[in-house]
């Protein structure tokens, strides 16, 4: 007869919230919805993407990937459109691709399925109504999935996006950013940074400015391409959400 020990009881337990950890937070997890986290490793091109935006800030990282000549893709929150309109717009006036993030940036982590479709179907509302532009591309606030994203995504027509590298550019040092996305990046990767700071109004993104006019150089110098999300995921198979 099989009884769990309160040891096993235990463990079964950890490794379950693991699992759950993994499946709501895992970059490459595809249990509540399908997303990419990386293009194909065979070709030395790299995808640069910001969240949290637009801020006041953002006309400053508009304008170093300007000088570069670098395409990117922002995702944005609804609310922060709303407060800067005319910024949403020059986003894509400069080339870019905007991505939904969310209406309000709440952490979907056990939230209603209606909930969570509505905060995508109100910033897909948002930016269209202030950029004429209907988003593709949805990342998760947080990075964190539930239930009811899957069928969210299926009926706005968005592909979920991870990330290869993370900066952490919201707590971290520019010197730590910059020193973690190069030991991170490789070919196809999505890398992420920050335009602005969830839902903040004028927040300080000094920190993403300095490593980002760092990094562009030395990725540039290592022979990567900077190319959009469209053009990078192109060969790769994309999750039709079935
Ligand atoms: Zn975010």
């Amino acid at each position: 007869m099989a009884l769990l020990s309160p040891a096993g009881i235990a463990t079964g337990a950890a490794a379950s919230a693991g699992f759950l950890t993994w499946a709501v937070r895992g970059r490459a997890a595809q249990v509540f919805g399908p997303s990419v986290w990386r293009g194909p490793r065979n070709r030395p091109a790299i995808s640069l993407t910001f969240d949290d935006g637009p801020s006041e800030g953002t006309p400053q990282i508009l304008e170093i990937l300007s000088r570069h000549g670098i395409p990117a893709t922002f995702f944005q929150c609804g609310a922060n459109v709303e407060r800067l309109p005319g910024i949403a717009r020059e986003v894509l006036a400069g080339g870019h691709v905007i991505g939904n993030h969310s209406q309000t940036h709440p952490a979907f982590y056990l939230r209603a399925a209606r909930f969570i479709e509505e905060e995508l179907a109100r910033a897909q509302q948002t930016i269209e109504q202030h950029t004429g532009a209907r988003p593709a591309w949805f990342r998760a606030p947080y990075g964190a999935r539930w239930l009811g994203l899957r069928r969210a995504q299926r009926r706005l027509q968005l592909t979920g996006v991870m990330w290869t590298v993370i900066g952490y550019d919201w707590k971290l040092k520019a010197d730590a950013v910059v020193e973690r996305i190069c030991r991170g990046v490789s070919n196809g990767a999505i890398l992420c940074l920050h335009d602005g700071r969830e839902l903040s109004a004028r927040p300080d993104i000094g920190v993403t400015m300095e490593a980002l006019r760092r990094l562009v150089p030395i990725l540039l110098d290592r022979g990567y391409k900077f190319e959009p999300l469209s053009r990078l995921l192109c060969p790769t198979k994309l999750p039709n959400g079935s």
